[in-house]
């Protein structure tokens, strides 16, 4: 099954985005793969059975979104520096979405930008972080804040990876995938809601929709001018919500999943979505045992921290509200009011 990313539309760069099983391939060139101890030990052997190079190396870095971080960057590049890499060298990027994102920011600025490959190994890096060139890293003023578009030259997505993916891990990325669906594909929507994702032919079609969602986003709107901040559905309520909780409690795809329904009860006061509506996503969310409430105790606070996101001007904040299931609205005219009376009904 192959999906292409047209991006050519936009910027010379179209790239093959492949959802199978991997294939046998040589690169005639020095190739790094970038993982960690964990994602190497699961899967590595498996790995170095379908890629060599002329000349290839490892590289690992610790595991976890706390070493998405200049440390972690140095280390992948003192060691292309040591191999001696040049500009015809590339990187894979072998892990979650942290070690994408690293891999590719690595990538974008060793010796001004060399090539990188996206072998995802979550579903949430599978399904969202692999495609669209986002990459960068964490530093103390907050995440992601670091970084440059650099888009992949190639993205090769095995869901053979995620039979050791724990079932957290899991939900995280079918919380995306809602909300892809959610925000612009009603059949899509349809389908999640009739199959079964632990079903290995339903997941691997799921991925599909979801990838090829985010590729048309992303090939419309490369630089998140407008249309792709709509992916931002949920992390809006979602950022405060890890915020509060100190990024502990909850996984980033389970504060989305909240995020989602807190967005959708804002649609509801705004006429914008049906209470049925509402209550099938929220349905669609629980049935793979994602959190979709959550005890606000200060509704001025948390608006308040809403400030904080990047995504928010200083003066209007901008909020993704769906139009029923399928459709999107991006807007920073929400009135205070109605957000606090909907933050008020999650209080307890
Ligand atoms: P992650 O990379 O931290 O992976 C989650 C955990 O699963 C890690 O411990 C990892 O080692 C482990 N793991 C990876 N593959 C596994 C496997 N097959 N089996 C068992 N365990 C496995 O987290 P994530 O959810 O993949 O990605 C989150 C990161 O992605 C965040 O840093 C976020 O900012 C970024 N992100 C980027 C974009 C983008 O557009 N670039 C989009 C969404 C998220
Ligand atoms: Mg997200």
């Amino acid at each position: 099954m192959q999906v292409n990313i047209p991006l050519k539309k936009v910027v010379d760069n179209s790239y093959n985005i492949t959802i199978d099983s991997l294939t046998k391939t040589h690169f005639d060139t020095k190739v790094a793969i970038v993982t960690n101890p964990k994602v190497a030990g699961l899967h590595l052997a498996y790995l170095l059975s379908k890629i060599s190079a002329k000349e290839l190396y490892i590289i690992t870095v610790s595991d976890g979104e706390e070493y998405k971080n200049q440390e972690s960057i140095d280390t992948i590049l003192e060691s292309l520096f040591n191999h001696r890499f040049n500009r015809k060298s590339m990187l894979i990027a072998f892990g979650g979405g942290v070690i994408g994102d690293m891999t590719g920011y690595a990538a974008s600025i060793y010796q001004r930008g060399i090539d990188f490959i996206q072998i995802p190994t979550t579903l949430l890096s599978q399904v969202d972080a692999s495609v669209g060139g986002k990459t960068g890293m964490n530093n103390s003023y907050g995440k992601n804040l670091i970084g440059a578009f650099h888009q992949p030259k190639a993205v090769y997505i095995d869901p053979h990876f995620l039979t050791t993916l724990p079932s957290r891990e899991f939900g995280a990325g079918v919380a995306e995938i809602v909300k892809m669906a959610v925000t612009f594909n009603r059949g899509f929507f349809e389908f999640l809601e009739s199959a079964d994702l632990k079903n290995p032919d339903v997941l691997q079609e799921a991925i599909k929709q979801a990838v090829q969602t985010k590729a048309d986003v992303v090939a419309k709107d490369e630089k998140e001018h407008g249309l792709r901040a709509a992916l931002n559905y949920g992390h809006t309520f979602g950022h405060v919500i890890e915020n509060e909780t100190k990024y502990k409690k909850y996984l980033h795809g389970e504060a989305v999943a909240i995020g989602m329904v807190m967005a959708n009860e804002t649609a509801i006061s705004m006429g914008l979505m049906s209470v049925e509506e509402a209550s099938r996503v929220k349905a669609l969310l629980e049935k793979y045992d994602l959190p979709t409430t959550y005890n606000v105790k200060n509704s001025d606070n948390f608006y308040e921290t809403f400030f904080l996101d990047k995504k928010s001007s200083d003066s209007n904040i901008t909020f993704i509200i769906p139009v029923g299931i399928g459709d999107v609205s991006i807007t920073d005219s929400v009135k205070m009011e109605v957000v606090i009376s909907v933050l008020n009904k999650f209080g307890e």
